[in-house]
């Protein structure tokens, strides 16, 4: 297999932190880094994004509106966006919409912005950028394992909250409203229970989901027929979740919360890493269940379908296409496997981004053609016209002798004048 041609990126390939790790970096502290690394103020860099992908701008909205590092597709069109200019793969890992799908929505997002001042100054401590974690961002989390202390929300220097990054310019680990270094704040001491949920979020952002949205009803029904032998009532009752609640996850689409997933992880003496990953076969929740009779056509593992598409594969159909005489673009390459252009960006960067290479080189040499084209032709007219002894031929007159491609090329006025131009000179 030839090298794959792996285009300059057109913003810094900054490492992202803590991938893979209960520390992941979120999107928002990325961005922010990114940023500062160009010497762009966030908003800046916001507006620049936004306008490169021709996307319309609302100009009263601060960048610090949009949501980064949440679940919503947004956040996910920011990682898309920011993988293809920076030929960084894959950073929709730091943000939760990788959990759209198992994750309800209610309760998940923080009040007000919060960090773990011992994790900032670690950080400066041993000369690394300080950064914010992508846990932090997740409401239930309101303590940090590694320091075993509660998250702070007010700046240690000007006792405002909300200054971490809703601002124009933002360096993680410093106050936006005062400059001073948020590292220093004071904290208490966490709660053992506050430290098992801190532990299990961390265990579930390491690695995205495995379940599909189609085998989420699957996987709650092998967790109610586990701790509860199938009974929603009894499980309903047993755990302190509401009937309609159960029906509505079974019965409507519904998806659970973040906290009651972490009740199901608590009594089920099973990890959210492996509730999520599907990865349940040989689970036995501690209690004993009370034997009964139900009959199981087959295991409910089978009904758990993955959504993991075959990556490799579809990076060697990408590097066919590359192949091809003519240029093929993203948007014809999604449409050809059947994947989507995000999806093409974050899991096969390099791929990807060779096509759209290739495919605007394409664009670029076709437009030059089209241009040394009309100006030929232009240029041919005058010569005709001189020749047979008018002067001072006025643009329109040429125009009307162009043929009826080159009368429709955009700006063919301004194409004129420079020709006329050229030959006075
Ligand atoms: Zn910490
Ligand atoms: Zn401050």
């Amino acid at each position: 297999m030839s090298t794959l041609h792996n285009p300059r990126s057109t913003l810094h390939a900054l490492e992202p932190m803590g991938r893979g790790t209960p520390e992941v970096e979120s999107l928002t502290s990325y961005f922010c880094r990114l940023a500062y690394s160009h010497g762009m103020t966030a908003q800046k860099l916001a507006d620049w994004v936004v306008a490169h992908f021709e996307q319309s701008v609302c100009q009263k909205y601060g960048w610090h509106q949009r949501s980064f590092s949440s679940m919503s597709p947004e956040s996910e069109q920011w990682a898309a966006w920011l993988a293809a200019l920076t030929g960084i793969a894959s950073l929709d890992q730091h943000t939760l919409a990788p959990w759209r799908a198992v994750l309800g929505t209610p309760g998940l997002a923080p009040k007000s912005d919060r960090w773990c001042p011992c994790c900032l100054a670690e950080d400066k401590e041993t000369g690394d950028e300080p950064y914010l974690h992508l846990a932090w961002d997740v409401a239930p989390v309101t303590v940090c394992l590694r320091h075993k202390v509660q998250l702070a929300t007010t700046c240690p220097h000007c006792q405002r909250t909300n200054v971490r990054n809703r601002s124009a310019v933002v360096v993680p680990g410093y106050c936006t409203s005062c400059g001073g270094f948020l590292g220093d704040a004071e904290t208490e001491p966490a709660t053992p229970e506050a430290l098992w949920t801190a532990r299990q979020v961390g265990l579930m952002l390491q690695a995205a989901p495995k379940v599909a949205p189609t085998g989420l009803v699957p996987l709650l029904e092998t967790v109610i027929e586990r701790m509860a032998d199938g009974r929603p009532s009894t499980f309903a009752s047993r755990y302190g979740f509401s009937k309609s609640g159960i029906s509505h996850w079974l019965n409507k689409g519904g998806i659970p919360t973040l906290k009651a997933w972490l009740t199901i992880a608590l009594h089920g003496g099973i990890g959210l890493d492996k509730l999520f990953a599907g990865d349940i076969e040989g689970w036995e929740p501690p209690l004993t269940p009370v034997q009964m009779s139900i009959e199981l056509p087959e295991s409910p593992r089978a009904g758990i379908k993955s959504r993991e598409l075959d990556w490799d594969t579809i990076r060697a159909q990408l590097q066919a296409l590359l192949q091809e005489p003519e240029p093929v673009s993203v948007h014809q390459a999604s449409e050809r496997l059947g994947v989507d252009r995000k999806n093409l960006y974050l899991r096969a960067n390099i791929e990807t981004r060779a096509l759209a290479d290739r495919y605007q080189r394409h664009r670029a040499s076709v437009g030059a053609q089209r241009q040394a084209r009309l100006q030929a032709q232009i240029s041919n007219v005058l010569d005709e016209r001189l020749e047979a002894g008018y002067e001072g031929m006025s643009a329109r007159d040429i125009w009307n002798r162009l043929d009826t491609e080159a009368q429709s090329v955009p700006g063919i006025f301004h194409h004129i004048s420079q020709v006329i131009d050229s030959r006075r000179t």
